[in-house]
């Protein structure tokens, strides 16, 4: 079974989840989650793969050492903007 899946939008949320996990004053409720990983994935290019389902992880990491600074800044500009104006 092949999947069409943004590679980008994994990283994305793994990053959000891995910030959030360790810095409580952000809120982490479903609606900021989300409006955070939208922001972050606009700014950041998509990454469309046709893969296996079992290599989705290994793709999504390969990605990951190509743009981890990109996508750290990204996420972390997401999770302030929504902080800063929350809409839950
Ligand atoms: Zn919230």
């Amino acid at each position: 079974m092949l999947h069409l899946v943004n590679v980008m939008e994994i990283l994305v949320k793994e990053t959000i989840e891995d910030i959030l996990k360790t810095n409580e004053e952000f809120c982490a409720c479903e609606r900021c989650r989300f409006d955070m990983a939208a922001i972050a994935l606009n700014k950041l290019p998509p990454a469309y793969v046709v893969t296996m389902e079992g290599e989705v992880m290994l793709r999504a990491n390969s990605l990951k050492q190509q743009i981890r600074v990109d996508l750290i800044r990204a996420v972390t500009e997401a999770i302030q903007v929504v902080s800063k104006n929350p809409h839950h």
